[in-house]
């Protein structure tokens, strides 16, 4: 289970924090470490000496260009935030997360990310917004953001509690017949297929969005949809789409 869960940190500027992300997620048993957009070199000797034995996780890392890609495979995402925003998604508290882990990561396919923001501004409102949900430390409210390898570090404790809890079987546990969930990538590509339809059929104008697909983004990503359910959803939209380009469509067949 904890294989299966990806810590990724989005535009970190400190070569330090992430040598104590690194530590912080091999003391909790967690070794998958991505990189976005790092704005500084990830190998330093302060880096090296943060990680204090735990540098091989530095290694490995995967850096990549963006938060889409770092999670496509994923299926379930979390963004740990330390503030409230304008539109509210749903909260998760650290423990709940645990909790659910073991569910969540009962089908072997299954990946979960934490993603964790800027050491100065934090995660933006359209990298939360890629998120199932947000997860917040309760911490003091005059003084509430942590060190981003302390958040890391209580997320991964969570992490480990719960695998603890769930017993030693956990990964054997996908006796229940199921249908894979959709991962980030296929909600992409369905946001991007929702997001032209909806401008081909007069029903989106970009020019005054109205967080509109933000608030699409927010319903489906609760609903947690299968791969079926979205090929669903897709081929409704290729069928409007045809529908809407064709003159004298579909929609009028059989109405007097
Ligand atoms: N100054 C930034 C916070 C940066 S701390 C801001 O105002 O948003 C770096 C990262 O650590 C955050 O982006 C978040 O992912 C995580 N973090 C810090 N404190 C947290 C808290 N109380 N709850 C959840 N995540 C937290």
């Amino acid at each position: 289970m904890l294989d299966r869960i990806r810590i990724v940190l989005i535009g970190t500027s400190h070569p330090g924090n992430i040598g104590a992300t690194a530590r912080a997620m091999h003391n909790m048993g967690l070794s998958d470490l991505a990189l976005v957009a790092p704005r500084c070199e990830p190998l330093t000797s302060d880096s090296i000496s943060r990680a204090s034995g735990a540098d091989h996780i530095v290694h490995a890392a995967r850096v990549v260009g963006s938060l889409v890609e770092a999670i496509a495979d994923c299926t379930l995402a979390v963004g740990a935030s330390a503030r409230s925003r304008t539109l509210p998604w749903p909260m998760i508290a650290p423990r709940e997360l645990g909790s659910r882990l073991p569910l969540e990561l009962a089908d072997a396919e299954a990946r979960v990310a934490l993603v964790f923001g800027r050491e100065d501004s934090g995660l933006s409102n359209a990298e939360l917004q890629r998120c199932h949900a947000h997860v917040h430390i309760p911490t003091n409210p005059d003084f509430s953001s942590l060190n981003l390898a302390a958040a890391v570090q209580v997320l991964a404790y969570e992490c480990r509690l719960a695998w603890l809890e769930a017993g030693s079987d956990v990964d054997a546990q996908d006796d229940e017949p199921h249908q894979p969930l959709a991962s980030h990538r296929e909600l992409e590509h369905y946001f991007a297929h929702l997001e032209r339809t909806l401008i081909a059929i007069g029903f989106h104008d970009p020019t005054q969005p109205r967080q509109l697909m933000a608030r699409l983004r927010r319903f489906t990503l609760r609903a947690r949809p299968e791969r079926m359910e979205l090929n669903i959803l897709r081929g409704i939209l290729s069928a409007t789409e045809k529908c809407s380009a064709t003159p004298g469509s579909e929609r009028d067949e059989g109405t007097p």
